[in-house]
């Protein structure tokens, strides 16, 4: 039966960005289809995603690390593996965004958003397939992309040039992953209501002129991408690979 092809039962995911957000949102909708979770974590403690995760009978680890460098990588993966004895599934959510405008930026907003954006996720990708070959292939990795990574936005120079690699990076893994079983795809979210947007929900005026812009009229919440991340982690997408698909109240389509 095809939702039988949605579980996640027995399966092992790490999420970065884990203890809010999107990356929340989308630990506890993979819970919710059967998976244990490694959940990575940056400062914010990941009380309230092991609480969820925890409830629904679901095993749960936070690992945290700082991912603007990419040396804690492998050791995600050690502690991931020696607690749940295997990988299936690699969200890379956890990601940052510096405003200012393009002829004053720094090279440190460059910087630290390059590395944790698309640096650490490329070097995530590399010690996932890793394992999961060393364990006979087999596996989902889920990039969390952006409307920036289709258009240009403003103000953001770095998001915008991360955003765009990790769309590109997606389908050149698919491509080369295919033969080991490994299925690259990546989630595009619209404008959702997390801290990451609170900026520009604070602007009466920007947050005005977005929701007038999308066809559904609302900001998205992070259970809005359970559905997405679930199909991507499961067998139900076993034949797509290299996809960024859009959750976007319309966004694009307009
Ligand atoms: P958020 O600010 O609530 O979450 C960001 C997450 O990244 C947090 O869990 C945080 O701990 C983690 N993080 C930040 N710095 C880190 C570091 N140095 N090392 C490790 N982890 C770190 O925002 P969000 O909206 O939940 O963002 C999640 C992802 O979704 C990001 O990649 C973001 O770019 C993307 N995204 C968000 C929106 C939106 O509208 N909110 C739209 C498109 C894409």
């Amino acid at each position: 039966m095809v939702v039988d092809k949605f579980r996640l039962n027995g399966k092992v995911a790490i999420v970065t960005g884990s203890a809010r957000g999107l990356g929340r949102g989308i630990a506890v909708g993979l819970a919710e289809a059967g998976a244990d979770i490694a959940g990575v974590y940056n400062q914010t403690d990941p009380v309230q995603t092991q609480k969820e995760i925890e409830s629904l009978g679901r095993k749960f680890i936070g690992i945290s690390a700082d991912l603007r460098s990419q040396k804690p990588v492998n050791g995600i993966v050690e502690k991931a593996v020696k607690r749940f004895g295997r990988i299936d599934i690699l969200v890379n959510n956890a990601g940052i965004i510096r405003r200012r405008e393009s002829i004053e930026f720094t090279e440190k907003d460059w910087d630290d958003v390059m590395n944790l954006n698309l640096k650490s996720l490329f070097v995530l990708c590399q010690a996932f397939a890793r394992r999961v070959i060393q364990q006979g292939g087999g596996g989902k990795i889920i990039n969390i992309a952006s409307m920036l990574s289709f258009q240009g936005g403003i103000l953001v120079p770095s998001y915008t040039a991360s955003k765009s690699g990790v769309m590109g990076l997606t389908k050149l893994l698919a491509n080369e992953w295919a033969q080991y079983d490994i299925n690259v795809n990546a989630i595009a979210p619209g404008y959702m209501a997390t801290d990451n947007t609170e900026p520009l929900r604070n602007d009466p005026k920007r947050s005005a002129e977005l929701l007038g812009r999308i066809p559904m009229g609302k900001w998205g919440l992070p259970e809005d991408l359970k559905g997405a991340a679930v199909f991507f982690a499961s067998d139900a997408s076993s034949y797509v690979t290299g996809h960024t698909l859009a959750v976007d109240g319309g966004w694009l389509a307009r």
